[in-house]
């Protein structure tokens, strides 16, 4: 009796959850910042195809009963494999003409979480995350370490040049030529935060788990590691929410963001959509940043925000049907009005 009434009040805090019979949901980002003049027919096909391709396998896990983990795992990994996005195969070039993976998931129904930063030989760094959370006492394995940990674990690595895109590459030598030019409008001349990618699911326990993954932003230096793998920063689940975010990570990390909009849900129940929006499109532009996210709480109410021309994304939920959308003025069925009260915890 004492155990139940102390996991109600756990759950009620959002630090357990209890589970309930709930139809699953996933959802799904390939990144912030897309720009609509710059894409071409056969690419918005690829990226559309390949969203698709990432929702039938993550939700294949939640229809054979499988966990919202396991669902963000499956999905994270088929984007990671595609060349068109920023993260595992096809990531975005360091300064100094590396890749360096960063990569973090969270279980909501009990807080696990794993994350990987600065990794240069592992394929898939979720299923590393993932490890991370399963199979060792700690929470965050960066460098070399975590590479000798996914060699203990048995997680595939590959050389270092199976990253490499030509397209990439050529971006980070747009960006060194604008570095050299101190170009003031560097930022908005080269795509140096596109294309990472994260998924959030509720699964049939009720249980919500989120993940992302990327290559982070070209350029980047000094061992400059972003959002995606800092738990509540880019990547955060609790029992009633679930965030991957996507854009310039300083700003994600300096919000808090994934947590702030979690809090704003869990504890001061604010509608997700209207808790997600705050933050993404009022606090982390009133500080200069830019970006997207998406979020879903545990009645599989879905919210897709971004301030930036688009986002790749896409959901599947009870009709078993995959959406994808790419820009702004893409109907993503996230579009009604936010609730009209005034929010105790509107944004600064
Ligand atoms: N947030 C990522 C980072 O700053 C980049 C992105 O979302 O594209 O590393």
């Amino acid at each position: 009796m004492k155990s139940c009434r102390l996991f109600a009040a756990l759950a009620a805090l959002g630090i357990a959850s209890m589970s309930h019979a709930a139809a699953p949901v996933l959802v799904i980002h390939g990144g912030a910042g897309v720009i609509k003049r710059e894409m071409s027919p056969a690419r918005d096909k690829a990226i559309r195809a390949a969203l698709t391709q990432a929702l039938q396998s993550g939700y294949a896990q939640l229809k054979a009963g499988r966990t919202a983990v396991d669902a963000v795992a499956a999905a994270i990994t088929v984007l990671e494999d595609d060349p068109n996005f920023n993260a595992g195969k096809g990531s975005v070039f360091t300064h100094d003409g590396r890749n360096e993976l960063d990569a973090a998931i969270m279980d909501g129904s009990n807080l696990a979480a794993g994350s990987v930063a600065g990794v240069h030989r592992v394929k898939n760094p979720i299923l590393l995350a993932r490890a991370v959370m399963d199979k060792s006492s700690h929470v965050m394995l960066v460098g070399d370490g975590a590479e000798e940990f996914a060699k203990a674990v048995g997680i595939t690595l590959v050389d270092p040049s199976y990253f490499r895109t030509e397209e990439r590459w050529q971006q980070l030598q747009k960006a060194l030529k604008e570095d050299a030019e101190k170009s003031k409008h560097a930022d908005e001349e080269t795509a140096k935060h596109f294309g990472t990618v994260g998924a959030v699911a509720l699964d049939a326990q009720g249980h919500l788990a989120a993940g992302t993954s990327t290559g982070g932003m070209t350029d980047k230096r000094w061992g400059r590691v972003g959002d995606s793998p800092i738990i509540g920063a880019g990547t955060y689940a609790d029992a009633d929410c679930a965030v991957s975010g996507t854009g310039w990570g300083e700003y994600y990390i300096r919000t808090v963001a994934a947590h702030e909009i979690c809090m704003r849900v869990s504890q001061m129940r604010v509608p997700i959509r209207r808790a997600a929006a705050e933050v993404i499109n009022q606090e982390i532009p009133s500080m200069g940043g830019n970006g997207g996210a998406i979020a879903l709480d545990a009645d599989g109410t879905i919210a897709m925000p971004f301030n930036t021309d688009g986002m790749y994304r896409g959901w599947i939920g009870a009709d078993g049907v995959p959406h994808v959308a790419i820009y702004g003025d893409e109907n993503d069925g996230t579009a009604e009005p936010l609730p009209a009260e005034a929010s105790s915890a509107s944004s600064p």
